[in-house]
């Protein structure tokens, strides 16, 4: 995991706080009525949130589900002291940069990481800069970081005239990008990056891969010199999986079957699919489809499966692009044991698991999202 001791101030298991291990020893289902009971008991104190790639044991149990910045955008919303984020890493600190100064952010195990954001390192991003200013280049270049990034990444874009994206507005981050600047570096997706690029405009040879384990990225001078887009070289591990064969197997299967898919997915798959979304957006393709209507969707295996169950009652067939299952392991480590744990120590009155940015990480990085504001 990528955690900077001077960023972040977890606490694995406060003083006193009943043993983890003795949770991980029940089943799963034993915890359901502990979890539900400790909700009722801990009331409007405290808001549980579940990303939409979680599992369904635990995300059932959510006040609210949806992607990482709505998501945070909500708790922050709310009064509730306690925000209990069943997601990853980055995810809960997201949701503590944007909360309020009274409320604390719990992500119920901290090996919850994502393999994404661990790709960019602050350092590696650091030396990087370091290069394009060696080169003269850095006063022309705009950081974009997606949101699935660290806080620490987050306030390297803030601090340096950058923003944070998600996968819904990358576009309108790219063309505010270019207003102020000849060339953007992406972080830390290099398919979000290269396909959003690709669909404004932009031709891939004046897209460069940016690889922060070779000397000066793999570039030349004259190639950073000459690039639009920096592309950080990094990727989702769960949507990398899809391949451009899985879409022509489907396709030779299902005839007339819609093939959408996120633009985590590499460029390849993208270019054949019939359409390209964020999460929000593949539930509202097949939300506004007419019954009858089949999808393919390149996506996390949980969100796919719950949505396949939801609208087979309106006669819509959904299916997964990759039927091998394309899952998120490490959010999948939010267990309902983790969950019961953490919120039976809250009625304890112990904070278990606290996710804290420090000051002025989280005044960079709330630079970096208010800016996103601009964008929309
Ligand atoms: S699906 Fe990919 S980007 Fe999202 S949390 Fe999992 S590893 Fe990270």
């Amino acid at each position: 995991m990528n955690l900077a001791i001077d960023e972040l101030t977890a606490a694995p298991e406060a003083e006193g706080s009943c043993s983890l291990e003795h949770y991980l020893a029940m089943p799963d289902h034993s915890m359901d009525g502990r979890i539900a009971e400790a909700r009722a008991k801990l009331g409007a104190t405290t808001i549980l949130l579940g990303h939409h790639y979680q599992r369904d044991e635990v995300v059932r149990f959510a006040d609210y589900t949806g992607d990482s910045y709505k998501l945070s955008k909500i708790a922050a919303g709310t009064d509730a002291r306690y925000i209990v984020f069943c997601g990853v890493h980055f995810m809960a600190e997201s949701a503590d940069i944007l909360a309020k100064a009274s409320q604390q952010v719990i992500l119920p195990d901290l090996n919850a990481g994502c393999s994404m954001a661990d790709m960019a390192e602050i350092s590696q991003v650091e030396e990087c800069w370091d290069t394009l200013a060696r080169a003269g280049l850095d006063g022309e270049t705009i950081p974009l970081t997606y949101i699935n990034s660290t806080a620490a990444i987050k306030a390297f874009c803030g601090e340096r005239g950058g923003l944070v994206c998600t996968s819904s507005n990358t576009g309108a981050a790219f063309r505010w990008a270019f207003a102020r600047g000849k060339r953007i570096l992406f972080l830390p997706d290099q398919h979000l990056g290269r396909n959003t690029g690709y669909a404004m405009g932009i031709p891939l040879e004046e897209m460069q891969v940016w690889d922060p384990w070779a000397i000066q990225g793999g570039q030349s001078k004259e190639k950073l010199a000459a690039s639009r887009v920096l592309l950080w070289k990094g990727h989702c591990s769960v949507h990398q999986r899809f391949l451009p064969s899985h879409v022509d197997q489907v396709r030779a299967k299902y005839p007339g079957i819609r093939v959408i898919v996120h633009p985590e997915c590499r460029f390849e798959v993208c270019q054949k699919a019939d359409a390209l979304g964020s999460t929000e957006r593949l539930i509202a393709l097949v939300q506004q489809a007419p019954a009858g209507a089949m999808f393919a969707i390149g996506t996390e295996i949980h969100l796919v499966n719950r949505l396949a169950k939801r609208f087979a009652a309106e006669g819509k067939r959904i299916i997964t692009l990759d039927d091998t299952g394309c899952l998120c392991t490490t959010m999948y480590r939010i267990s309902p044991q983790h969950l019961a744990w953490a919120l039976e120590n809250l009625i304890e009155g112990r904070v278990v698991n606290r996710i804290a940015v420090s000051a002025e990480v989280k005044h960079w990085a709330r630079v970096a999202l208010d800016r996103m504001l601009e964008v929309a």
